[in-house]
């Protein structure tokens, strides 16, 4: 079986790690030819918008899937007659325009955040009298780790702010005041069956996921309501496939931010804290076999690396800690690579993290120690 991935980042590239240990082949699409993934499985480069170009890329595919949710749907959707998509074009759709994805889990009756469209300098200025400053202004479209997002303090820059967006279709956000940021992946099949991960607690610096806490702590009941929203969602949109939701927590409530239609970062975890890890649960879906357990085998701490990879070895001493180096070359704001800390317990966690600051002190690894968990 062969599997195709538009998109050929981290993401890819560990889909291909899980894949491969079950004797499913890879190939990836990208329009660069430095996409990590290349180094993995071969590698066709073309635009995500270019419909020839993924058809001749998709021919001889058995299933085509996705590692980024910036393919346009539409694109997508065109080859859907003639190729396996999985998740379905439908699914990526709803989760690539902000204000169609709030819509999508009003009608499920899921919380977000209060919100207000904005196409025009009076729709802007109407939502910032209704909900007041601070603010979030996000584009609809497009945005991702922090990006096509400013905050607005106070209604006097809410103009020029929006001028920073290129005066882009948005939505305007108020702010939460959460206690914390937790977010679910979960994994549904072709036939329905579905699984989820353990909530997890994460970390966000500059709007970039930094730190995942895994499984997040006191937060039994919580998890029972994500399972619940997951599923919702996940059978609303007939999904196949691994998928993340991002929420704020708010007294003792949870209130949705956003979906992922594909791994996500706050899963990257599993690979060694679970039974059966995000990727090989996204790979099993849609090639249609078996899910694997999410079960938790050991607490665990997922630190990221952003920007560039820190040293090697002072972290090779660590036992538990797992190294992920994507292959990737340093840039500022790119994610490059991740270590997994896996302990019996979280004071076992805590104290391999001070051993290690120690050794190798990094911005991540301080987020982490001066987090409560
Ligand atoms: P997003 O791109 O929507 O995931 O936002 C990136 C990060 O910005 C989130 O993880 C939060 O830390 C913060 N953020 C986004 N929206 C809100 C909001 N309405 N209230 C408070 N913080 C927010």
């Amino acid at each position: 079986m062969t599997l195709g991935i538009v998109g050929g980042g981290q993401l890819a590239r560990m889909l291909i790690l899980a894949g491969a240990r079950l004797g499913l082949r890879f190939k990836v699409y990208d329009p660069s030819p430095d996409a990590c993934a290349g180094q993995l499985a071969p590698l066709t480069c073309g635009a995500f918008a270019d419909a020839n170009a993924l058809m001749a890329f998709a021919r001889d595919l058995d299933v085509l899937t996705f590692d980024f949710e910036n393919v346009p749907a539409s694109t997508l959707a065109a080859l859907e007659n003639q190729i396996n998509i999985a998740p379905n074009p439908r699914a990526l759709a709803m989760t690539q325009d902000r204000l169609s994805e709030k819509l999508a889990f009003a009608e499920l009756k899921i919380p977000v955040a209060p919100y207000a469209a904005v196409a025009t300098a009076d729709e802007l200025h109407a939502a910032i009298k209704r909900f007041g400053t601070p603010g979030i202004l996000k584009t609809r479209t497009l945005g991702y780790d922090g990006k096509g997002q400013a905050r607005i303090l106070q209604p006097e820059d809410a103009l020029h702010t929006w001028e920073n967006l290129a005066l882009a279709a948005c939505v305007y956000e108020s702010m939460v005041p959460f206690k914390r940021e937790l977010s679910i992946v979960a994994v549904r099949a072709k036939n329905g069956e579905f699984c989820a991960y353990p909530l997890v607690q994460n970390i966000h610096a500059d709007g970039i996921l930094a730190v995942s806490i895994a499984p997040a702590p006191d937060a039994t009941l919580l998890n029972e309501l994500a399972i619940q929203y997951a599923r919702q969602v996940a059978e609303a949109f007939d999904y196949v496939g691994t998928f993340a939701l991002e929420f704020f927590e708010l007294d003792g409530a949870l209130v949705l931010n956003e979906m992922a239609p594909r791994v996500h970062n706050s899963g990257h975890w599993s690979i060694e804290g679970a039974e059966c890890s995000q990727f090989e649960n996204h790979v099993r879906a849609i090639a249609g076999l078996p899910l694997g357990s999410t079960n938790v085998r050991q607490p665990s701490i997922m630190l990221n690396w952003i920007g560039a990879m820190p040293a090697l070895e002072p972290h090779l001493q660590v036992p538990g800690l797992a190294w992920h180096d994507y292959g990737k070359s340093a840039r500022e704001g790119r994610k490059v690579g991740h270590a997994t800390l896996c302990a019996a317990d979280f004071a076992q966690l805590r104290a391999s993290l001070q051993r290690l600051s120690k050794m190798c002190d990094t911005p991540t690894l301080q987020l982490a120690l001066a987090a409560q968990w």
